[in-house]
C-alpha cells in the first residue's frame, strides 16, 4: 500500500524529504502573488509574468518549455519512473479594469488596450491560479521520490480572449503542440470564486461554463425622409421586431430545462432624427451548454431574420462566430476528484456549485482529454465580495494554500492510482 505513506507524508507538518526548505513554507509563492498582482499584464502580453514563472520552475528543477502561444509556459515534473501523465492549467492574463481592492499590493499599472491607455488589474484572480500552480509544483518536487509518471504544469496566456486580429489562449497552445510535449490522461484547473469562502471549493459534473458565440446582424432597408415612411423600408422597425422575436427562441423554442441565452448588446442605426436610415446593425452573444441547442439557436435566428426582413421587403446578413466551446467536466473524473478533495479539504468544504453562462477556454483542453474544473473560495468567511471582472473583486492570499492542498491531492492521487475514465 503505497497510498498510506503518501497520504501521511502530505499531512505531516514536516516532510522526510531531501528538500532544501519546507515545501509548505509558501512565503516565496505569496511574494510571487504580490508581484503578479502589482504587475498585471493583458492578454498576449504576459511577457514578464511568463519570464518569472519559467525562472521559478527552472529553479525547482523542472523541464521548462516557453513561448508556447506567445507567452505560454509548460513545466514538466518527470519523476523518471513510468506512470501516468497528468496536467494542471493556470491562466496568466489580467483585465483592463481599475484595481480598487485596497490591497497593499494593488495594481497601479496601465497599458494600451484598443488604442486607449487603460488601468490593468488581476480582476479575475489569475494571480491566485498561477500562485497555486507554482506552489503545487514546489510541493510535488519535494515528494518526487515517492511519485511516478509525469506532471505538466501549463501556464496559459490570453484566457480572457485575444485582442482583435490575434490568436491565443488554450486553442493556440494546442495548435502549437502543447500536448505533443506530453499527452496527459486528465487535466485539472481551478478558478477563484468570490461567492465561496476561503477553505471551500465548489464543483459540478457536466457543463460548468457555456459556449460563447458572437453575432453581427445587418438589416438593410431603403432610406427615406422621416415624414415619408411609405417610401422607406424601415430597418429600425425591423430591428425592433428582430430584437423582440429573438427572445422567443429562449421562451418558445428551447426546452425549459435546456440552458441558453440570446442577448443583443449593441444596436446601431441612423444619424438624424428625421431620416429613416438604410441600415441597422445588431450585435450580441449566444450562450449554450449543448451543441444541438447551439445549432438550433443559430438556425432559428436565420429563420426569424428571413421572416421579418421578408415581410418588410428588406434584406439581412448575419456573421455568426463560435468562440470557446462549453467547458464540460468529465463525469467519471468529477466523481473521482470529489472523493480525493473531501479528505484533503474536509467533507464540508467540498461543495456543489451551479454552472455559469460565462465562457472559459479551458474547454479546448477538456475537449482533448478528460477535464475537471472547479472553483476556489477567495473570500473570508462571512465577508462580502464583488463579482469577478469588477474593480473591487478581492482575493486573499489565504486562498492559495487551500488551492495548493486541493491540486496536490488531485495530482498525487492521480499518479498513484488513476481512475478508469
Ligand atoms: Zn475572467
Ligand atoms: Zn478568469
Amino acid at each position: 500500500m503505497h497510498r498510506i505513506p503518501l497520504l501521511l507524508a502530505l499531512l505531516l507538518p514536516t516532510l522526510p524529504v531531501a528538500a532544501q526548505e519546507d515545501p509548505r513554507d509558501i512565503a516565496d509563492i505569496i511574494e510571487f502573488r504580490h508581484w503578479a498582482h502589482a504587475n498585471p499584464e493583458l492578454s498576449n502580453q504576459e511577457f514578464e509574468t511568463s519570464r518569472r514563472i519559467a525562472e521559478y520552475l527552472r529553479g525547482l528543477g523542472l523541464e521548462v518549455h516557453t513561448e508556447i502561444a506567445i507567452t505560454g509556459v509548460v513545466g514538466i515534473l518527470d519523476t523518471g519512473r513510468p506512470g501516468p501523465v497528468v496536467a494542471m492549467r493556470a491562466d496568466m492574463d489580467a483585465l483592463p479594469v481599475e484595481d480598487r481592492t485596497g490591497l497593499p499590493f494593488a495594481s497601479t499599472k496601465t497599458a494600451e488596450y484598443l488604442g486607449n491607455e487603460v488601468p490593468v488589474a488581476h480582476a479575475c484572480g489569475h494571480d491566485i491560479h498561477m500562485s497555486v500552480a507554482l506552489g503545487t509544483a514546489k510541493r510535488l518536487v519535494a515528494i518526487r521520490d515517492e511519485l511516478r509518471g509525469k506532471v505538466m504544469f501549463i501556464f496559459q496566456p490570453a484566457e480572457e480572449g485575444t485582442p482583435p486580429g490575434e490568436e491565443g489562449g488554450a486553442k493556440l497552445m494546442l495548435d502549437e503542440g502543447v500536448f505533443d510535449i506530453a499527452r496527459p490522461q486528465a487535466i485539472f484547473a481551478l478558478h477563484s470564486q468570490p461567492d465561496l469562502a476561503i477553505g471551500d471549493v465548489g464543483f459540478i459534473g457536466g457543463p460548468a461554463y457555456a459556449a460563447s458565440d458572437q453575432f453581427v446582424i445587418r438589416l438593410k432597408g431603403r432610406q427615406a425622409h422621416g415624414a415619408l415612411p411609405h417610401l422607406a423600408i424601415d430597418p429600425v422597425v425591423m430591428a425592433a421586431e428582430v430584437i423582440q422575436a429573438l427572445q422567443t427562441i429562449r421562451s418558445r423554442n428551447l426546452d425549459p430545462q435546456a440552458a441558453g441565452v440570446v442577448t443583443v448588446g449593441v444596436v446601431n442605426a441612423g444619424q438624424r432624427y428625421n431620416i429613416i436610415p438604410e441600415t441597422a446593425e445588431l450585435q450580441g452573444t449566444v450562450r449554450t451548454y449543448d451543441g444541438e441547442v447551439q445549432d438550433m439557436i443559430e438556425r432559428r435566428m436565420h429563420e426569424i431574420l428571413a421572416g421579418i426582413t421578408g415581410a418588410h421587403g428588406g434584406e439581412y446578413s448575419m456573421e455568426y462566430k463560435r468562440t470557446a466551446p462549453a467547458t464540460v467536466n468529465h463525469f467519471g473524473l468529477t466523481d473521482w476528484a470529489r472523493e480525493q478533495l473531501r479528505p484533503a479539504l474536509g467533507e464540508e468544504h467540498v461543495k456543489y456549485f451551479p454552472p455559469v453562462m460565462a465562457a472559459e477556454d479551458f474547454a479546448y483542453f477538456a475537449n482533448e482529454v478528460p477535464g475537471f474544473y472547479f472553483w476556489l473560495g477567495v473570500t473570508p468567511e462571512g465577508k462580502e465580495n464583488s463579482a469577478l471582472h469588477t474593480p473591487t473583486m478581492r482575493a486573499e492570499d489565504e486562498a492559495i494554500p487551500v488551492g495548493i492542498e486541493a491540486m496536490t491531492a488531485l495530482l498525487t492521487r492521480f499518479l498513484e492510482a488513476p481512475p478508469e475514465l
